[in-house]
């Protein structure tokens, strides 16, 4: 055999790509490269680079202002970056997407304010959110087959509301409303959930209860959680991102982070 004398070709040559591309054998799931927006000149984000790995839970944190809702709305395009570049799962570029577009490809977000419907019970409430664009009408019409009351009581059984199911969602204390709406958002399977400040205002069982729920739901679902909440954060036990004046001030455990001398700066420096 001699085929190893023979050269290999040179690789084809590409005109310069603007930015090195992600040519990692897994590409990442979320990918957000110099991502800068400005509103009336104040630059929201700043030149924001962040990785998020398939699979995983990062929390992101910051004082207020610092972006990470703005975060939120360019991938979720909202909002759409000055500049930068934003791809998802290594092919699809969420900055020449739309809101329905990127929220089909799997990116679900959850708001800071529950949006249940008040009178409809638990139980339905999941049933309208597996249903889609199916109807309100039509669904609470519609008897769920055995696979849609299959996944309701799957969701039912990871947000911990079984015993309430058939009471009306106005019912539920206000943590137990975030529960069914994160419920919810996993009745569409995204494949990215976006929380932002998902314990604001909760009672410190509450905190616990859901820093528990997102790490069941982060067993099969990538997870974005913006918060405040220190002990909450703790308890994830994830990689955290601080953010700071729309970019990353550091990376890594919650302990190496909260040890940084420009992360306790920015928290107790004001
Ligand atoms: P955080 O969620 O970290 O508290 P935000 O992303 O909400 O911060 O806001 C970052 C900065 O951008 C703030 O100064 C905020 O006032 C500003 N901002 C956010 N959205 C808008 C908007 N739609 N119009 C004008 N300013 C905005
Ligand atoms: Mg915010």
């Amino acid at each position: 055999m001699d085929t190893l004398a023979t050269p290999l070709p040179a690789p084809a040559e590409t005109p310069d790509p603007p930015r090195a591309p992600d040519t990692r054998a897994t590409p990442a799931l979320l990918y957000l490269d110099a991502v800068s927006v400005s509103f009336d000149g104040f630059r929201a984000l700043n030149s924001l680079s962040l990785v998020i790995e398939p699979g995983e839970m990062r929390a992101i944190i910051g004082p207020n202002g610092a972006g990470k809702t703005t975060m939120m709305d360019v991938v979720t395009g909202k909002t759409k970056p000055d500049t930068g570049e934003i791809v998802f799962s290594g092919t699809h570029d969420l900055t020449r997407l739309d809101e329905a577009a990127i929220a089909s490809l799997g990116i679900g977000r959850k708001f800071q304010k529950p949006t249940v419907f008040e009178k409809v019970s638990v139980e339905d409430n999941l049933a309208l959110a597996l249903a889609g664009r199916r109807g309100v009408i039509a669904t609470l019409l519609h008897r769920a087959s055995g696979a849609e009351r299959a996944r309701i009581d799957e969701i039912l059984e990871i947000v911990k509301l079984g015993e309430r199911r058939r009471e009306a969602a106005g019912a539920l204390s206000h943590g137990q409303k975030q529960w069914l709406e994160i419920g919810m958002l996993l009745a569409q399977d995204p494949a990215l959930l976006l929380v932002d400040e998902p314990v604001a205002g909760m009672t410190d069982a509450e905190t616990e209860e859901t820093a528990d729920l997102l790490r069941r739901i982060n067993a099969d679902h990538s997870v974005i959680v913006v918060e405040h909440d220190m002990s909450f954060v703790r308890a994830l036990g994830v990689k955290v991102s601080v953010l700071h004046e729309g970019s990353v001030l550091a990376e890594g455990s919650i302990d190496h982070v909260s040890a940084d001398p420009r992360v306790i700066e920015v928290y107790l420096g004001r």
